[in-house]
């Protein structure tokens, strides 16, 4: 979060749930072509292509089949089928090292932990029985409890399983104590639009609090995914953990399919571990509007398209 970014973050994210927002980005070419630079395509064939296209570059990659918050059992009946499959598509495909990530508001954690957990369990379990990772998403705030109580319920199942921590919550310096011991732990700054007395807003404080967290769930020995496109975060990671033996071996950098490629590939070239997100699927436009927020040179991308378009 620049200066600029942390200006108009909270305004992009607001303008973007309006419909009529929606429906200019996902009904109009200039929205589709802002899309498809981070997402990989609306099916796991594409989604796949792109992991294979990224492993023959040396990168790891983790499925996110995008869409949160459904309404009904029958979507999240449909998210954890489509989740199903992406992990056979991983574990079949000899020539890719794919995870995949979830949102547990796509299974229906709106409804209950329960409605949730009876769609995620058969995930974890078919996660253990094909040795693949599968990550927790953190959502909103609002859904930080339930969201830990549920992967503390696939922890005792299966430690195939890990959550995402975000540094921007003034609360995860506490939660990060609670976590099981060991498990692994994605580190975000965090994407979503929050009140100021959850979350720290100025830029520092985020990263402070994000050095902190790693320094906190290093020291606990805990697996740690460096999420971030931060160069200065990853500066420090990278000569905190060259200094401790076999530190490689718990710590991956992660990023954003997308983003700043040219890092992901120089590290990648470097011998550092990297993994690429890679969401696909219909329900994009959630999380284009996050991406777009982060860097309002994005909206500038779509909005001169548009013109360009419609001139
Ligand atoms: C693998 C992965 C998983 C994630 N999972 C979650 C999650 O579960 N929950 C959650 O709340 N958030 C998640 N995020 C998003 C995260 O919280 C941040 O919003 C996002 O990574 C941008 O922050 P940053 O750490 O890159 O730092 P920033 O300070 O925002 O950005 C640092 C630099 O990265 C580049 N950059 C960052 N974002 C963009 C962009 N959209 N377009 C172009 N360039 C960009 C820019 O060069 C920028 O200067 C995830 C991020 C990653 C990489």
């Amino acid at each position: 979060m620049g200066l600029s970014t942390s200006v108009f973050r909270p305004t992009i994210l607001r303008v973007a749930s309006h419909p009529w927002a929606r429906r200019t980005v996902t009904g109009t070419r200039p929205g589709r072509r802002v899309a498809f630079r981070f997402v990989a395509g609306e099916t796991l064939a594409e989604a796949m292509a792109a992991a294979r296209e990224l492993h023959s570059r040396g990168l790891r990659t983790m499925l996110d089949h995008l869409g949160e918050h459904v309404e009904t059992p029958k979507q999240a009946l449909a998210a954890r089928e489509a989740y199903l499959s992406a992990l056979a598509a991983g574990a079949d495909a000899e020539d890719v090292d794919a995870a995949i990530s979830v949102k547990l508001t796509q299974l229906g954690l709106d409804v209950s932990v329960d409605a949730c957990w009876a769609n995620f369990e058969p995930i974890v379990q078919s996660a253990g029985e094909k040795d693949r990772l599968v990550m927790i998403d953190m959502e909103s705030h609002g859904y930080v409890d339930r969201t830990l109580e549920v992967f503390a319920r696939a922890y005792e199942r299966s430690q195939h399983v890990g959550i995402a921590i975000q540094s921007y919550l003034r609360r995860s310096e506490a939660d990060v104590f609670s976590l099981p011991e060991g498990c692994r732990v994605r580190l975000v700054k965090g994407a979503y639009l929050e009140p100021d007395d959850v979350v720290f807003t100025r830029k520092r404080d985020v990263d402070a609090s994000y050095a902190r967290l790693f320094a906190t769930l290093l020291a606990r020995e805990h697996a740690v995914d460096v999420a971030t496109h931060d160069p200065t975060l990853i500066e420090g990671v990278r000569t905190r953990v060259d200094a401790f033996e076999y530190g490689w071996s718990r710590v991956e950098f992660q990023m954003l399919y997308g983003v700043r490629r040219d890092l992901q590939s120089r590290l990648a070239a470097d011998g550092y571990p990297v993994r690429v997100y890679i969401p696909y699927g219909t329900e994009w436009y959630p999380y284009l509007t996050r991406r777009m927020a982060e860097r309002p040179a994005n909206v500038w991308f779509f909005i001169s398209n548009l013109v360009r378009t419609s001139g």
